[in-house]
């Protein structure tokens, strides 16, 4: 079962991540596979941005192998396997107590390079450079997973169409700079609004001055 498809633009490939990020469950493994530069780090920084981490404080762990982003609920450990001189030493970042941990979520990049550490069970994200800045994703679920993959593939679908600009409607694509809207013109637009006072707060800010 595999769920196949292609992003013209980091954000976009950053948007497909975050799209799975909320079918994900602790004890999910991803194994990223791809040659440098393919999006995997993007990709990983989508999830935590999808589970809510601060994806800001993703980078690529090449150099310590694994870095943990905790959240309220969820923890996600983000894996590099590049510059492991042999596929044993994934344990000494205590690998199988990561695999069993009961809130944590993997991601692991290289994981090609580490075939006898990934479970059966776990999702494989193979990345693939596609000319410019087009990259080819195939996402394989594990066995037995189709409604979880239907439900994937609705999610990831739904983040890939482009939104209606706030301010005048028209469908802006995730890429876009100036996103969700469609120009830095409609921001400035929407931030009159602000000003005006055509926004409002739901509750009277001196409720909080009180406490
Ligand atoms: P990896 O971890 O696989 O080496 P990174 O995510 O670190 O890859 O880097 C991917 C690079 O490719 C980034 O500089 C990113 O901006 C660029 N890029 C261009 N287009 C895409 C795309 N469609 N998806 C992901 N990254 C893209
Ligand atoms: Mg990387």
């Amino acid at each position: 079962m595999t769920i196949e498809l292609e992003t013209s633009s980091v954000q976009q490939t950053m948007a497909v991540a975050a799209a799975i990020a909320p079918h994900l469950r602790p004890g999910d493994v991803l194994a990223l596979r791809g040659d440098l530069g393919a999006g995997k780090t993007s990709f990983v920084r989508g999830l935590a941005t999808g589970l809510g981490l601060d994806a800001g404080a993703v980078s690529s762990p090449t150099f310590v192998i694994c870095q943990l982003y905790e959240g309220a609920t969820v923890t996600l450990a983000h894996a590099d396997a590049y510059r492991l001189a042999s596929e044993d030493e994934i344990e000494t970042i205590g690998w199988e107590e990561l695999l069993e941990s009961p809130e944590v979520i993997v991601a692991v990049e290289w994981a090609d390079r580490i075939p006898g550490s990934i479970p059966p069970e776990t999702i494989d994200i193979a990345m693939e450079h596609g000319g410019d800045d087009r990259r080819r994703i195939s996402i394989s679920m594990p066995g037995d997973q189709a409604s979880r993959q239907e439900r994937i593939a609705a999610g990831i679908a739904a983040a890939l169409q482009p939104r209606e600009c706030p301010s005048c409607g028209t469908p802006v694509d995730v890429s876009a700079a100036s996103f969700p809207f469609c120009s830095p013109r409609c921001r400035m637009a929407d931030l009159g609004q602000w000003f005006k006072g055509a926004y409002t707060i739901g509750r009277p800010i001196a409720d909080d001055l009180d406490d």
